[in-house]
């Protein structure tokens, strides 16, 4: 009888281990902030019939700029931090819309969003900024800082600045960093309309790449 009642016992247990690794296996939502895997979606602007702002000679586009620093990115992120899992929104030239790209970013459970532009303009304007939502939210800032020192630090012609909100209103945000789950910045890669951008973007085009890769692992390997 004893013994039985030792059998009984355990199979209970063992039913009640079982349900509950059921339970957490299925029931509990993964939680891709302490996952354990470091996860960034890195999306190039534009693309296919969307060729994003022309140079003064209409000959260079903003959508071929964008695919080749995030190609770039992803090498070097690949070869300096094996550690960190990337996801591209396009890897060629094809147009996506900015909804596709945050549905990939979000259910993917990416941990960090950076969309890679450059900017344009009637004047001279020139130099490097990023945006991140208009809140400012702590996280997003930092990424966006990490990566717009990292840049500094390689040369740009003028540094713009950590901006929160878009260009035509500090209130509202850009479609990628305000549909994103995740900490995230849009990065303006200097401006296509400016020779002197565009000259430095060719000249340090790898030493930009790892500077945002860098910039991605270590805020990554800091959360
Ligand atoms: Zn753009």
């Amino acid at each position: 009888m004893k013994r039985k009642s030792q059998g009984r016992l355990l199979l209970l247990l063992l039913l009640a281990a079982a349900a509950l690794l059921l339970y957490l296996r299925q029931d509990t939502p993964p939680d891709y902030q302490s996952d354990g895997l470091l996860r960034v979606c890195i999306d190039a602007g534009h693309g296919g019939d969307d060729p994003g702002a022309p140079d003064r000679d209409r000959t260079r586009f903003e959508k071929d700029d964008c695919l080749s620093m995030t190609l770039a990115v992803e090498t070097a992120l690949r070869a300096s931090h094996p550690e960190i899992e990337v996801l591209l929104t396009r890897t060629e030239d094809t147009y996506l819309k900015l909804d596709e790209r945050c549905d990939m970013a979000n259910d993917w459970r990416a941990d960090l969003f950076v969309s890679i532009h450059r900017n344009s303009a009637q004047s001279d304007a020139q130099g490097v900024e990023i945006w991140i939502p208009s809140g400012k939210p702590a996280a997003d800032k930092r990424l966006a800082q990490a990566i717009f020192d990292g840049l500094k630090a390689v040369g740009v012609s003028k540094a713009r600045g950590v901006k929160g909100g878009t260009a035509a209103n500090p209130t509202s945000d850009y479609y990628v960093l305000g549909h994103t789950d995740m900490p995230s910045c849009l990065i303006e890669l200097g401006f296509m309309t400016n020779a002197e951008d565009n000259a430095l973007l060719d000249r340090h085009h790898n030493a930009y790449a790892q500077a945002i890769a860098d910039a991605i692992a270590d805020t990554l390997l800091a959360q």
